[in-house]
């Protein structure tokens, strides 16, 4: 029997995410590449597409237009602007869309490839946060899978499958800590870019580098796990492990802890959600127990804690609260890499503009506000355009 290829569209293909899905595909038989999108940068794309000539590649600046035509090989169509990704998704007739689109940016093109039917691999966790009361019942509508491609949500994947869904009591997250981990409180308030982007276990994009250091990564994912999952806040756990050879545990009903562990390497979790439901080899060294020596744990605390902790009351207030939280963030974190914050008022302006949403919206009382079913698409674009001036508002002038 004659199997097709999956055709594979990636959204952010440019970035860490992206390149590391196509060293996976450059590994594994059964797959073409149909679509390619990116947010600016042209080079690396032109690079792709002459490799992998795909159907359709999207470029959503519409500067990089003009040196981007010249360069794609014949037959290869070429979208810009805003809504290039989403044309992208339901031009290039994919079977599986990887969504490693940076932030908020990334929600309607997801929306658009959950329209067609593909199976989602979801690497941007920041659809779910902004959105996953509109994200989830799409995907369950459209019966398409959302495969988690983060290292924390697919080890919880793979543990839950010990056991039935009823019998979960809860899940824990690993964050290694950070570049920060070992920094006081005052230090961190003043470090740099450079210290900041000094991942101690993982190599990522730059955004994702940062959350980590403030552990705003760990409350996306919290987030992201509430959503994958249909998980309560009390059964979301996150514990530092600087390590990063744990990336989830799964505790049953009964109190047997399932683990998933491996070295910190993303195509892991790539490849998984790629081949998913198989799990062909892949040629990686052997985890060696007796050489890691030891794995350690420790509670979150101090400025780490308050950041989780928003992710509770995120959960708790639901509506557009996610919404605001990730747009605040956003916006905090390129304010910090552009050098007008300092790294420890990225957290005080989430939280600043978070406790303000709340102040305004629980006056009013609004239903669409903290209602999950009333909640629309552009409640919620509205909520992230506001959070966006709040920060702006907040910085030094
Ligand atoms: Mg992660």
């Amino acid at each position: 029997m004659i199997r097709l290829a999956k055709r594979v569209a990636i959204l952010g293909s440019t970035g860490s995410i992206g390149s590391q899905t196509l060293d996976v595909l450059d590994e594994s038989s059964g797959f073409s590449v149909c679509g390619l999108g990116a947010g600016r940068n042209w080079e690396t794309l032109a690079d792709q597409a002459k490799q992998y000539s795909p159907a359709v590649v999207a470029i959503a600046d519409p500067q990089a237009e003009s040196q981007l035509a010249g360069q794609l090989p014949a037959g290869t169509e070429l979208l810009t602007g805003p809504e290039a990704m989403c044309e992208l998704v339901r031009k290039s007739a994919p079977d599986i869309v990887v969504s490693a689109v940076v932030g908020a940016a990334g929600l309607a093109p997801t929306l658009a490839a959950i329209e067609t039917g593909a199976t989602i691999a979801l690497a941007n966790k920041e659809t779910l946060v902004c959105a996953g009361q509109i994200v989830m019942p799409a995907a369950h509508a459209a019966g398409v899978d959302l495969l988690p491609v983060d290292s924390e949500h697919a080890g919880i994947f793979q543990c839950m499958m010990s056991g039935k869904r009823s019998e979960v009591r809860r899940v824990i997250i690993t964050s290694s800590g950070g570049a920060l981990r070992d920094w006081s409180d005052e230090q961190a308030a003043t470090a740099t870019a450079a210290d900041a982007l000094n991942h101690p276990t993982w190599e990522m994009g730059r955004k994702i580098t940062i959350d980590s250091a403030t552990l705003m990564n760990k409350v996306l994912e919290v987030i992201e796990a509430h959503w994958l999952f249909d998980l309560s806040p009390e059964q979301i756990e996150v514990v530092i492990h600087p390590q990063s050879i744990i990336h989830a545990l799964v505790e049953f009903c009964d109190g047997s802890v399932m683990a998933q562990l491996a070295k910190p390497d993303m195509k892991l979790p790539i490849a998984y959600a790629l081949q998913y439901p198989d799990r062909p080899a892949r040629n990686v060294a052997p985890l060696n127990l007796a050489d890691i020596g030891s794995l350690t744990f420790k509670p979150v605390t101090g400025r780490n804690a308050r950041a989780v902790n928003l992710a509770y009351e995120i959960i708790r207030h639901g509506g557009a609260c996610g919404a605001v939280l990730n747009a605040a963030n956003e916006a905090a974190v390129e304010a910090f890499l552009t050098g007008r914050i300092k790294f420890g008022k990225i957290v005080d302006f989430v939280e600043t503009t978070l406790k303000k949403w709340l102040d305004e919206h629980s006056h009013a009382r609004k239903k669409a506000d903290f209602s999950e079913e009333s909640v629309t698409l552009p409640d919620l674009l509205a909520a992230d355009a506001w959070a966006r001036q709040q920060v702006l508002a907040l910085m030094p002038q």
